[in-house]
């Protein structure tokens, strides 16, 4: 196990007795939910719900439009701070976050599940938890949060997960894995993805073109805007897109298409981070995807953000012109640029490009 801080994990024992002796139990996880986010709550929930729990599924923000067909995807709620919804939390014996690990990040309803009198329980793969879960099982070096539910569900009752576990659990797994191809799968996920496929008679490929198969024609138009946008920074080693309000607007897709399009500058050879700089109407949100040793999750901590060391995320108030600038800036601070490369010195280049670029985005 990777973990900086192991005396904060509780053993599977305890996991399982917690969740065993508690009826009533809730479950939510982070704003613009992924797949393994919504497929590691939605394999949870129908587990619980087979083994008679009282279960509710409370997010901030609405499941993607590619993950709607999951089993039990019309019982996750968003919160609305309803009496009913309250109420829950309140008398919840359990309250279950997944896949994120600070209140923040659940947006609408963090207070409400880190003020409940409930036992809380972290379950989750990302980097420096905050402190006021009562117990936690995490493992960064874990593919995703599904794999960890796997474990806790192997230990408790396997011959419990059904299709409807399964299906989620599978979908979890390949995304967060970018389909069985990052470093962190390992013979051990392959043994777990064999059990799901063996327990739900899983179709894996029905299941990743439900997922990926999903584009509209406005998503393919938006791609081609984006992709337009290419830059390559430090002789190769960095390349960013922008996806402007005015391209969304242009094209009529929505900015949940846009998820996996950094995976296309990434996979240019010879570079190791690629970065998204999303335009909104508060600022701009900076996608990090990276290759091996070049961690990215610092780079994405230094502006309010986090995740994982191949894959962060940050919120940067401002303009796309300043956050671009400001980020590509500060890259010598995270990554290792070799120091003969003249083009590290970008800032005029870049401020040209982006100027014409906005320029004509305007026009
Ligand atoms: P994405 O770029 O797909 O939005 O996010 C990639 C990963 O970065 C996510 O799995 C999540 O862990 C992390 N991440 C993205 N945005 C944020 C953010 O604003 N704050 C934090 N703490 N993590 C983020
Ligand atoms: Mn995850």
């Amino acid at each position: 196990m990777s973990d900086s801080n192991p005396s904060t994990l509780s053993d599977l024992n305890t996991i399982v007795s917690l969740f065993r002796e508690a009826d009533r139990i809730v479950i939510s996880t982070h704003t613009r939910p992924d797949g393994d986010a919504i497929g590691s709550q939605l394999g949870l929930g129908n587990y619980l719900k087979s083994k008679g729990k009282q279960v509710r599924m409370i997010n901030s923000d609405p499941s993607p439009y590619n993950l709607e067909w999951l089993p039990g995807s019309k019982d996750i709620e968003i919160y609305e701070g309803s009496l009913a919804q309250v109420e829950f939390i309140t008398k919840a014996d359990l309250v279950v976050v997944l896949d994120t690990n600070v209140e923040d990040r659940l947006g609408s309803p963090g207070k409400s599940l880190r003020n409940s009198p409930g036992t809380k329980l972290l379950i989750d793969h990302h980097t420096s938890p905050e402190q006021w879960f009562d117990h936690m099982y995490r493992r960064e070096s874990a593919s995703s949060t599904a794999e960890l539910l796997f474990e806790i569900m192997a230990h408790w009752d396997v011959e419990a997960i059904s299709y409807e576990v399964a299906a989620p659990f599978y979908v979890a797994i390949m995304t967060d894995t970018g389909s069985f191809r990052f470093s962190n799968v390992t013979p051990e996920l392959h043994h777990i993805i064999a059990q799901l496929m063996d327990r739900g008679s899983l179709d894996p490929s029905l299941l990743h073109a439900g997922v990926y198969d999903k584009k509209s024609i406005e998503g393919i138009r938006l791609l081609s805007k984006v992709l337009s946008t290419i830059e390559l920074h430090f002789d190769g080693l960095v390349g960013t897109v922008l996806v402007t309000r005015r391209m969304l607007q242009d094209t009529g897709a929505s900015v949940e298409e846009t998820d996996g399009f950094v995976n296309q500058v990434l996979s240019i050879e010879g570079v190791a981070v690629a970065m998204i700089f999303t335009e909104t109407e508060r600022g701009t949100k900076v996608s990090f995807r990276s290759k091996g040793d070049f961690h990215v999750h610092k780079w994405a901590q230094h502006y309010g953000g986090g995740g994982h060391r191949n894959a962060s995320g940050a919120f940067i108030y401002g303009s796309l012109e300043n956050a671009f600038k400001k980020t590509l800036d500060s890259a010598h601070q995270f990554i290792s640029i070799p120091v003969a490369d003249e083009s590290s010195d970008l800032s005029s280049e870049d401020a040209a490009y982006l100027n014409s670029l906005m320029n004509s985005q305007k026009n």
